[in-house]
């Protein structure tokens, strides 16, 4: 069987008041033998929640994550954190290409490739997210958006290593909309990938966890996770309030 991971997005949210409340509040949550936690908080943020973790002795099923990383190694790059820099921190996810990158950011699935290398040679776990438009979605180009998200990724670190990465499907038109895909919608996407990737390599198609994200909450998650190809969650708004998100973990 596949390891579960549901990981908080914080996105540009959260003060280091949440940091401890979600540290306690996650203290007893109830999860799964093969369930995985991340949390992943703005970037100031990082330090303070691995300090506490390690402090509140929490469940080492619970990890860190950062939601963006350089695909340098280091130099002139104004803003930006280094693959070394996370791993100094004992941080072991990083979430590369979220859509929030790719639309305000531009960053391109050549970028993501590149982030996805950079992560991986640091031993950190990518969580690579792809995803459709509304209006990709309307005119049936889902497929062909997802998979050319997909290729250049698999084109620059090879299929194989894709048994150390994460892949998070989020459809745009889902993100922070309260729309979320019906669990018939997010399976049948899921499928797709899993069998695009099977396409490459059958074995490691089988092992890599697929979590959906996009407006999941306490009262959906329960069928989301239901469904064969999803292996949990991708969590934006309801990360950030601890008695939701913890339902959420316990239902994967
Ligand atoms: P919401 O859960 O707020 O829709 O955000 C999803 C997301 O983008 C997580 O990365």
């Amino acid at each position: 069987t596949r390891r579960a991971i549901v990981a908080a997005n914080w996105k540009m949210n959260g003060d280091s008041a949440l940091v401890n409340t979600m540290v306690s509040g996650l203290n007893n949550v109830e999860l799964q033998d093969n369930v995985n936690v991340v949390i992943c908080p703005s970037a100031p943020y990082l330090s303070a929640l691995v300090v506490k973790a390690k402090e509140d002795k929490l469940n080492a099923a619970i990890s860190i994550g950062a939601q963006n990383v350089s695909e340098h190694d280091n130099g002139a790059f104004t803003g930006e954190i280094s693959t070394k820099m996370l791993q100094e921190l004992s941080v072991e996810f990083v979430i590369i290409g979220h859509s929030e990158r790719r639309c305000l950011y531009h960053e391109t699935s050549t970028q993501a490739a590149h982030k996805v290398k950079a992560a991986l040679n640091a031993g950190l776990t990518p969580i690579l997210c792809i995803g459709e438009s509304e209006a990709e979605r309307a005119t049936e180009q889902t497929e062909t958006v997802l998979a050319s998200q997909l290729q250049p990724v698999i084109d620059e670190v090879g299929i194989e290593k894709f048994i150390d990465v994460v892949i998070a499907y989020e459809p745009v038109w889902a993100i922070g909309t309260g729309k979320t895909a019906s669990s018939e919608m997010a399976q049948e996407t899921h499928q797709f990938i899993r069998q695009f990737l099977a396409k490459a390599n059958e074995n490691v198609a089988a092992k890599v966890p697929l979590l959906y994200g996009g407006s999941v909450n306490a009262s959906n998650c329960e069928e989301l996770f239901a469904q064969p190809d999803i292996d949990g969650g991708l969590i934006g708004g309801a990360s950030l309030h601890v008695e939701q998100f913890k339902v959420i973990c316990s239902a994967a």
